[in-house]
């Protein structure tokens, strides 16, 4: 699908597939504004072996974006925070190359934009000109998408991008978080829900803005995390939750949503989500856009061909490509890109650009 009009606009999208299935997401090839052809890896697993793309781009350090894999690459590319991120998370060392997110920086000489889009720390769209002047923008997943350029082929998310399902419309609710906290926090204990990085790191900047200066109690990962990212952290307390079963105090307590379940009944708990399917209130947060933000964002882009690459399994990305070509925008998803090769084939793989007239 659309195969055609990419390679007219002198750009190639396609799949590795690997021993044990398809690899994550694609790799995008195009010839600089030099002329040279270039693969870049986006999102992905690191592909073993010899043939290598010139760069392995991480958007973030969300597992679902397989930094964990990439980052012990010398070709690994992303923000200096995604990969003090992915340090504190993996526990090893980032192998690759940092840059500044705002900055434009040179790959192997082809330059490449990156622009903020504010999902988690230190996460980034990359943003490449053509030889023939195609303006290709990689977004990863955003939260705010107000520093985008408009682009000819824009590669998106549709982690909340389903227009029919009610779950990815929602709007943030940080009033009823304030009140939650200024009704029980010092009085009682009480357990908010939010994974480790990201989600927690605003829970904490949101308690320190509202003016609660208590101690907050979360696990040790946690808490590097959240040292590193919010300035004004204030008294972090590192806990197990074992220990927490144990405490009968008050307490202000920040845990990965599926360990709620293994506090005790004291506790009064919520989750910082948009999402439905938890069995605790929810106070609405979300780092992403809802499927109108989405929307919107694909509107002031104004691509000629979208191509919805995450998250990686799931029909959200085939939803919402299909949502876009209702509305009457060049639209496809990862399910639909048909280059796909195979990671031991290197012949045919650096051949492709030929064959498809690149
Ligand atoms: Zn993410
Ligand atoms: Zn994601």
């Amino acid at each position: 699908m659309y195969t055609k009009e990419l390679a007219q606009a002198g750009v190639v999208i396609y799949r590795i597939k690997g021993a044990s299935g398809m690899k994550p997401h694609l790799c995008v090839r195009f010839r600089d504004e030099d002329g040279i052809i270039r693969d870049f890896a986006v999102d992905t697993s690191r592909t073993p072996g010899k043939v290598q793309p010139d760069a392995y781009l991480i958007t973030h350090a969300h597992s679902d974006h397989f930094g964990k894999s990439t980052m012990n690459s010398e070709k690994a590319w992303c923000s200096y925070e995604t990969a003090k991120a992915l340090e504190i998370r993996y526990e090893k060392e980032f192998c690759g190359n940092r840059f500044v997110t705002g900055s434009t920086v040179s790959i192997e000489g082809t330059r490449v934009r990156t622009i903020p889009v504010y999902h988690t720390p230190g996460s980034c769209a990359f943003m490449w000109e053509n030889d023939v002047g195609t303006k290709i923008l990689v977004t990863g997943d955003v939260k705010c998408a107000a520093d985008l350029p408009k682009c000819d082929v824009l590669i998106t998310e549709a982690s909340y991008g389903d227009p029919d399902d009610p779950s990815c419309h929602f709007s943030e609710d940080i009033r009823l978080f304030e009140e939650i906290v200024s009704e029980n926090a010092g009085r009682t204990k009480i357990a908010f829900g939010a994974y480790d990085f990201g989600k927690a790191q605003k829970a904490v900047s949101l308690l320190r803005e509202i003016g609660y200066d208590g101690p907050i109690f979360m696990s040790e990962k946690t808490a590097e995390l959240t040292k590193c990212f919010v300035e004004n952290c204030g008294d972090l307390e590192t806990v197990s939750l074992t220990d927490r079963r144990k405490n009968d105090g008050e307490d202000l307590l920040i845990v990965p949503p599926p360990s709620l379940s293994y506090l005790p009944s004291s506790y009064r708990r919520f989750v910082l989500t948009c999402r439905r399917d938890y069995p605790y209130p929810n106070i609405r947060m979300s780092d992403h856009l809802d499927a109108d933000g989405l929307s919107s964002m694909v509107d002031d882009c104004d691509p000629e061909l979208t191509v919805v690459y995450h998250p990686n399994k799931g029909s959200r990305p085939d939803r919402f490509a299909a949502h876009l070509r209702q509305k009457g925008h060049e639209a496809m998803s990862l399910s639909q890109i048909r280059n796909i090769f195979n990671v031991h084939d290197a012949g045919k793989w650096l051949k492709a650009a030929e064959e498809l007239s690149i």
